[in-house]
């Protein structure tokens, strides 16, 4: 490496996969894995990239070591463009960079010995033979810890942790200067993963290695990384040093993950933020910021524009409206623009005890009233098609939808009544499934409103809690089949 350019650099990295349909495999939509994503790894350091599961932060490692193709972007390995490599020349410059994958078991080939699997490198790129590669394979069982006689042995005779060690070794074959670890630690005891990762952090010390460290353990990262990238639905929302990162987070979402790390301290009481819903689907991302369906600072802006990825103080990048860093305390700022669409949100949020009577279904009382009953398969089968649409896919206009799904939920459940001179014990006796939505726990609207149907004596309510947890809400209906 020359001078201070970094050892990797990672520029606008996008990787979406077609999702086809039908006989001619037509395409149908695109999942946006990982959508302009951007970082840097330094010599000798180490860079978490942590988020939930599905944010594609696995399909950000396995791109940048070209086993996936990008479909934009760029990665500079040392200077080097590796999307301009031809294969024979990736080939080379693979010695380079290594990856340890997550499970052991499945990365090990069972039918060859520990000798095979951490020679094959050294082979397949004339490194070793013989005698020589005899002993590089068993020196470096001993680097990661394993007695370099017990080479012959196969991958089902060892530990867990064990095996992961044999797939650090097989990384290491070739003398990387950087590994990318895809949850290396996932599926090992804690005990386990302690003795793998104090192993990593020595071999960094020792052989001067840099680490992209994936994993969905805030915990885990923070042990081994300098600095740690959060990503959301394929982009990186906040990258920081790791103690400024854990100090004082500024993206809603990283204070989330940092607020469900359990506190080791009884007397301590952490506040925790229970994000709702669960991530959009990256085949459908929501426009504007990609959070804003689940963030408890949500503006109006924030539906409509994505914000941009700023540099807020050295080396702090955050991808956040509430982050300004022209303001002269940008922290202090920040901290009371949050504060301001938080308290907005709630707001916003419907007062408890807020239903509406059934007939209304939530509709304010100077628009027109819901038309008569209809019933039937088709009905039910249009009406559950649009609260499913309005749960799963539709991302916009919010309040009219939500009334149009109660409004057709509410005339069902008069027409049961009046056919049957009573309510439903259980909803699937509507005969339109809708069980699967409000029985299967309580569903969660685009908005992150959870929904509950119960039954109560000879009336029952259908309502909601907000985001903020506060019970109630506009579109809520109850009643009873007399009314
Ligand atoms: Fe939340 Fe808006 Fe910031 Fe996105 S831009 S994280 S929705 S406040």
């Amino acid at each position: 490496m020359s001078g201070d350019r970094p050892l990797l650099e990672v520029q606008g990295l996008v990787k979406h996969y077609a999702v086809t349909a039908g006989v001619f495999s037509r395409e149908v939509g695109k999942v946006r894995a990982v959508d302009g994503v951007s970082f840097e790894i330094r010599a000798g350091e180490t860079l978490g990239l942590v988020g939930e599961s599905g944010c594609g932060k696995t399909t950000v490692g396995r791109t940048l070591m070209r086993l996936e193709e990008p479909t934009a972007g760029r990665v500079t390995f040392d200077g080097q463009d590796l999307q301009a490599l031809s294969r024979t020349e990736l080939r080379a410059a693979r010695r380079d960079f290594q990856m340890v994958f997550q499970d052991p078991m499945s990365s090990l080939n069972p039918r060859m010995t520990v000798r095979d699997i951490v020679g094959e490198p050294l082979a397949v790129h004339g490194l070793a033979k013989g005698p020589a590669l005899e002993a590089r394979v068993s020196e470096l069982l001993e680097k990661v810890g394993i007695p370099g006689a017990w080479r012959n042995r196969y991958p089902h005779e060892f530990s867990g942790g064990q095996r992961q060690r044999i797939g650090v070794a097989r990384a290491l074959a070739l003398g990387p200067r950087l590994i990318v670890c895809d949850e290396a630690v996932s599926a090992l005891d804690v005990s386990v993963q302690a003795q793998v990762l104090n192993l990593l952090i020595d071999l960094r010390a020792e052989l001067g290695l840099s680490y992209l460290f994936i994993s969905h353990d805030l915990s885990v990262v923070r042990h081994v990384s300098d600095r740690i990238a959060v990503m959301y639905l394929g982009q990186i929302v906040e990258l920081a040093a790791t103690e400024t990162l854990f100090r004082e987070p500024v993206h809603p979402y990283t204070r989330a993950l940092l607020s469900a790390i359990p506190v080791p301290n009884p007397t301590r009481r952490s506040e925790r933020i229970v994000l709702q819903g669960d991530v959009p689907s990256p085949m459908a991302p929501p426009p504007g910021c990609r959070f804003h369906t689940r963030c408890p600072a949500v503006m109006e802006r924030c539906r409509r524009e994505m914000p941009p990825a700023v540099e807020v103080e050295g080396g702090h990048v955050v991808r956040c409206f509430l982050a300004d860093p022209s303001a002269a305390d940008w922290r202090a700022a920040t901290d009371q623009r949050r504060r301001e669409a938080e308290a907005a949100q709630v707001a916003r949020a419907p007062k408890p005890g807020s239903s509406m009577p059934l007939r209304s279904s939530g509709a304010p009382e100077d628009e027109a009233p819901v038309p008569p009953a209809l019933t039937g398969g088709l009905t039910a089968v249009l009406a559950l098609g649009l609260i499913l649409l309005a749960i799963v896919v539709w991302p916009g206009t919010r309040h009219a939808q939500a009334r149009d799904q109660l409004a057709g939920l509410s005339r069902e459940l008069h027409a049961f009544a009046e056919t049957t001179g009573g309510l439903p014990t259980a909803l699937d006796e509507l005969g339109w499934r809708l069980h699967e939505v409000f029985e299967g726990g309580q569903p969660t609207d685009p908005w992150g409103a959870a929904w509950q149907y119960e039954r109560q004596g000879e009336g029952f309510s259908l309502s909601s809690r907000g985001p903020d947890g506060r019970p109630g809400g506009g579109d809520d209906v109850a009643g009873s089949h007399g009314s």
